[in-house]
């Protein structure tokens, strides 16, 4: 968690975030003028509030204050009375005004506000979606999303509730002690004495509750750090009955924040009492010399009530100082918490001079391709391999052996270090991603669905794509008959993942998905496993079809799955160790043979058979030798 900054680091970086989004700020130019028109207007307005009241004591009430001027007033002197009502109606027309100034200055910049942020975390939404998997592998989820919405959400408030209010009362303040000065400078710096103390009181004071704040922030990351643990897992926390235990774990965290959260409002309401009574002292410092002032005729009743109303609105917005810098200090840190992901640059993007991919025939080659995830261990050794086009290529390999990742390199996931990945000839960091990635479609182990409707989440494969087409992805995908059958048919919605659809089901959606995409080459990644037989057989049935003409590699540990496929590509450590038929590769008996064995268990009835015909089985150095 980015730690609220001190106001003076403050500074630095609010000027850096004014300038990254001075264009957005730019656009909102006439709300923001107009708004700060206002604010100058308000605080004029709350100057000249005091004001009214002083020319009623000392014109009217004051200077003959005897029997007689309080007669001739009761008995109707016009002038005196014209007066009054006139100083009357300017208090009220001074209130209103200053009120209809703060509500156009508070609304206006509040609407320039949201139109500021709004175009900002759409531009951090959309920067986040462009960003390497590499990028979104190490970064948590819960905290881009916070950045997305909490972190700009503080930024706005921040802008309408602290700064605007912190402008205002500064502008004010000044105003005040300008005034003061001018009508008595005596007097003015008696009201100032109690400054220093005050300004050293509420430091103290801040400095501890800013302290618990955050401890009180990290108490809060922590539980709902815990609460979306057990509940993203709830079958599993249900499963094991870990309820009991994960809930003192919560309560633990609860209670804690619970006690924080008394220590920072006793902090604050001791903040306020103890500012409080800083203001009784210096009203009464004021009154005390004030008095004497008047006695001595060198100031007038009036004046020392325009003083006294004066201290008590400007201590007001320096009570409130503590709070606003606070508040400014924790969105700086939102602020500098966009600003870093808005900087942190897409590792995979389109090479300058991209273009788009024309129809791919889908003939696909591998050249001598090395890559690490981490720089210290290669998770793939010198890759060499081709699929012509519409051939249907098995990758099997012991976990962890590489074959999502060779995935994830021709969908350019990621780029190789070393080596190049073409189809049809080109390379294809020569081609924009978007037009690679369009015409390459994927099955995955997971099938993820979105929340909305059957029809949606099948043309998310093709935004394009016709009703009709939908339907005839979805017959492919043996799922047409489970869809009509739903409440709503195609116009059901979906729950939040697809929960409320089988795993069979949701595969056949995803499948659905995939076919309409007509996409030349297709990628299957376990797209069967963890099905029960049923299912599997409809799957098995729908991916038949879905590869049909199509470029297709197919992952799986499933072998069963694969002995139809015209090419395995067996892999070890990286590296592609033996390639063939399934037929081929139980002939040669090694690595991919045993594995056959040990899922199968039963005893190759091909091998010994077919030991020494002249059969297309290639071992790792012929494979190096004549990239196969
Ligand atoms: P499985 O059959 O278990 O799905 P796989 O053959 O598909 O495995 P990969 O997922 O490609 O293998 O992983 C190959 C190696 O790369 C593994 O050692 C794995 O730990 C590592 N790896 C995979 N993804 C990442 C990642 N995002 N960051 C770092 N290492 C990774």
């Amino acid at each position: 968690m980015v730690r609220p900054k001190r106001l003076n680091a403050v500074v630095p970086i609010l000027s850096e975030i004014l300038k990254r989004f001075w264009p957005q700020i730019d656009q909102q130019r006439g709300a923001i003028l107009l708004s700060s028109v206002c604010l100058l207007l308000e605080t004029a307005m709350r100057l000249l509030e005091p004001w009214p009241l002083k020319f009623i004591f000392d014109r009217i009430i004051l200077p003959g204050f005897d029997a007689n001027t309080a007669r001739s007033f009761a008995l109707g002197n016009i002038n005196a009375m014209v007066l009054l009502t006139t100083l009357a109606l300017a208090l009220v027309t001074i209130s209103t005004l200053r009120g209809v100034f703060a509500y156009v200055s508070a609304v206006k910049m509040s609407i320039a506000a949201t139109h500021v942020m709004t175009e900002i975390r759409f531009r951090l939404y959309s920067h986040l979606q462009h960003l390497s998997l590499s990028f979104h592998n190490q970064a948590k989820s819960g905290d881009l999303i916070a950045r997305v919405t909490y972190d700009i959400e503080r930024l706005r408030e921040v802008t309408v509730v602290a700064i605007l209010p912190l402008l205002t009362n500064l502008l004010t303040l000044v105003g005040m002690l300008g005034v003061m000065v001018w009508l008595n400078w005596q007097l003015a710096l008696v009201a100032l004495a109690i400054l220093p103390l005050f300004a050293l009181t509420t430091a103290l004071m801040s400095r501890k509750i800013q302290k618990v704040a955050r401890k009180q922030r990290k108490r809060e990351g922590a539980m709902a750090a815990t609460a979306a643990e057990a509940i993203n897992a709830i079958e599993v926390v249900q499963a094991l009955s870990l309820q009991n235990f994960l809930e003192q774990a919560f309560a633990s965290h609860n209670q804690k924040s619970l006690r924080d959260s008394a220590a920072s409002q006793r902090l604050r309401a001791g903040q306020e009492r103890t500012i409080e009574i800083l203001v009784a002292v210096a009203t009464a410092l004021v009154l005390w010399r004030g008095v004497q002032l008047i006695l001595t005729g060198t100031l007038t009743p009036g004046d020392l009530l325009v003083f006294v109303t004066y201290l008590k609105v400007a201590f007001k917005p320096m009570r409130q100082l503590a709070k606003y810098t606070g508040q400014i200090a924790k969105a700086t840190a939102s602020g500098e918490r966009i600003l870093d992901l808005l900087d942190t640059v897409p590792e995979v993007r389109d090479l300058r001079g991209a273009r788009p991919a024309p129809p791919f025939q889908g003939a696909i080659r591998f050249d001598r391709v090395s890559f690490a995830y981490d720089l210290n261990c290669e998770t793939l050794k010198d890759l060499n391999f081709e699929v012509q086009p519409g051939e249907v290529v098995a990758l099997v390999s012991p976990s962890g052996g590489g074959k999502s990742t060779i995935a994830s390199l021709l969908l350019r996931f990621y780029d190789p270090q070393v080596g190049s990945i073409s189809i049809d000839g080109r390379d294809i960091r020569e081609y924009t991603l978007a037009s690679l990635r369009q015409q390459i479609t994927i099955v995955l182990q997971e099938s993820v669905l979105f929340a909305t409707s059957v029809r949606n989440n099948i043309a998310y494969g093709s935004l394009e794509a016709s009703d009709d087409e939908i339907v005839a992805a979805a017959k492919l995908a043996n799922a047409h008959d489970f869809i009509t059958a739903l409440p709503q048919g195609y116009d059901t919605i979906l729950g939040e993942r697809g929960v409320t659809l089988s795993g069979g089901q949701r595969q056949r959606i995803a499948i659905a998905r995939a076919a309409v995409r007509q996409a030349p080459i297709a990628i299957l990644d376990e797209p069967t496993t963890g099905l029960d037989r049923h299912n599997e057989r409809a799957i098995d049935e729908a991916l038949a079809r879905l590869t049909r003409g199509r470029t297709t590699f197919l992952i799986s540990h499933n072998l069963h799955a694969v002995e139809r496929v015209d090419r395995i590509l067996y892999l070890e450590g990286g590296s592609i160790v033996e390639c063939g038929t399934h037929r081929e590769l139980l002939q040669l008996g090694g690595r991919y043979a045993s594995l056959y064995h040990s899922q199968t268990r039963e005893p190759s009835t091909c091998q010994d058979r077919d030991r020494g015909e002249n059969y297309h089985v290639v071992t790792v150095r012929s494979l190096e030798s004549s990239r196969v």
